[in-house]
């Protein structure tokens, strides 16, 4: 007996390497300028505090393991960008929890792009307003499947990197990422509490660019292979 005056959306859920089951996803975090080279590229400097934004869950495209994602060219945007990120699935959560026992939260790990409205999201800085149509529009989020960790072992390091159309846009190494994982994770954890089915984007290392339509996107992290994504 349902207590619902309509129906509601069904929860979003990931492919899981390994699983015939879903991974349920609850809120999607990022990191904002969380490599030191993509901080400067947008004219920042230095360590400063991790900061985060959310999209939201359906916004999120997934993409099967072997199958080619597409994501619709949006709307009200001349300058779609990509943002390769190595995202983080949690399978449990808390408050407060400390950098040493960020790990013990993780599920797995997938290839994920934090698709950016870039026209929109400088205007909203510029005016002190929120991110949300800058990031957080429909389709800005295609993900790749969960691969757990009990597979692929706990990551702090390896080559992350994106091609657009055979061309390498973005190299880098998560050894560069300005907040490790688990220091992102505990951050996270004292602004919000965290539970399993959370995702974090854990920011994108430098070269970030625009893509058009028809624009073929092919995003890497050592250890969890490779997804490609279409500008449709
Ligand atoms: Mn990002």
């Amino acid at each position: 007996m349902s207590d619902y005056v309509f129906s509601p959306e069904p929860t979003q859920g990931l492919p899981v390497v390994g699983s015939k089951s879903l991974f349920p996803v609850r809120r999607v975090y990022c990191v904002g300028r969380n490599y030191a080279e993509h901080a400067k590229e947008m004219g920042f400097t230095g360590r400063e505090d991790p900061f985060f934004f959310c999209k939201p869950a359906d916004a999120l495209v997934p993409v099967t393991a072997g199958k080619t994602g597409t994501m619709p060219y949006p709307r009200k945007t001349s300058n779609l960008h990509y943002e390769m990120e190595l995202v983080v699935a949690l399978g449990s959560g808390g408050r407060d929890i400390p950098v040493e026992q960020a790990n013990k939260c993780i599920f797995g790990y997938a290839l994920g792009l934090d698709m950016t409205r870039r026209d929109l999201q400088n205007e909203a800085k510029k005016q002190g307003r929120p991110w949300e149509v800058g990031k957080g529009f429909d389709h800005s989020g295609p993900i790749g499947p969960i691969h757990p960790v009990a597979a692929t072992g706990v990551i702090s390091k390896g080559s992350i990197s994106l091609h657009v159309n055979g061309v390498q846009k973005q190299s880098s190494d998560l050894t560069q990422l300005i907040w490790s994982i688990p220091e992102s994770i505990s951050y996270l954890s004292g602004l919000f509490e965290l539970k399993a089915g959370d995702l974090i984007f854990t920011g994108t290392p430098e070269g970030v660019g625009a893509v058009v339509k028809g624009d073929k996107m092919i995003g890497r992290v050592e250890g969890l292979g490779e997804f490609e994504v279409h500008v449709v």
